[in-house]
């Protein structure tokens, strides 16, 4: 078995008047991550969407001094971007589904991703969302370091900024052993 992290690919990081939109570059992925994500699903391979929770007043999240706020817990903004939220909601009973919040870049932290994978024996992970050089390079980082195999689906992340974006490309197949596809 094989896993799909899904990351951030929700309304705050993608629409156009999103709180923190990496914009356009974005919004092409969305047809690509809706068919790996079926893809995934129906193949009975592990889902995992690893989504950016925030408080809103939060002085003590190192974000705050990066970033204006985005991802505010109960509001619309943390909603998954365009159909996949609803083809998130049709198959979140299914137990090779799992949805997580995660409240700093990488997947791994302060969540069970670790757990779920290593008690499945999942050794793949293939990562689709936004940031390519934020979130999706440092869960990447996390993964190479425990030992997973990585597999970064270049159709599928993208950034607000697309020189790091490239940067990250290279980084993830030069110094983190991945795979583009
Ligand atoms: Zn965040």
């Amino acid at each position: 078995m094989k896993a799909l992290l899904n990351i951030d690919y929700t309304y705050d990081f993608v629409a156009a008047d999103g709180k923190l939109t990496a914009g356009e570059p974005a919004e092409k992925l969305h047809d690509y991550i809706m068919n790996t994500t079926r893809e995934f699903i129906v193949n009975g391979d592990y889902t995992i969407f690893a989504i950016d929770a925030h408080e809103e007043h939060d002085q003590y999240h190192p974000e705050t001094k990066l970033f204006p706020p985005h991802n505010i817990i109960g509001t619309d903004g943390r909603d998954l971007y365009g159909d996949l939220e609803a083809l998130y909601q049709r198959n979140k009973d299914k137990n090779n589904v799992y949805y997580t919040d995660k409240t700093r870049y990488s997947a791994f932290q302060g969540t069970d991703v670790e757990q779920r994978l290593r008690a499945r024996g999942i050794k793949e992970l293939h990562l689709v969302g936004v940031c390519t050089d934020i979130c999706i390079l440092h869960t990447a980082i996390d993964a190479y370091n425990k030992g997973f195999d990585i597999v970064i689906h270049k159709n599928g992340v993208s950034s607000f900024n697309l020189d790091a974006h490239e940067v990250a490309l290279q980084h993830f197949e030069n110094s983190l052993g991945a795979k583009i596809i």
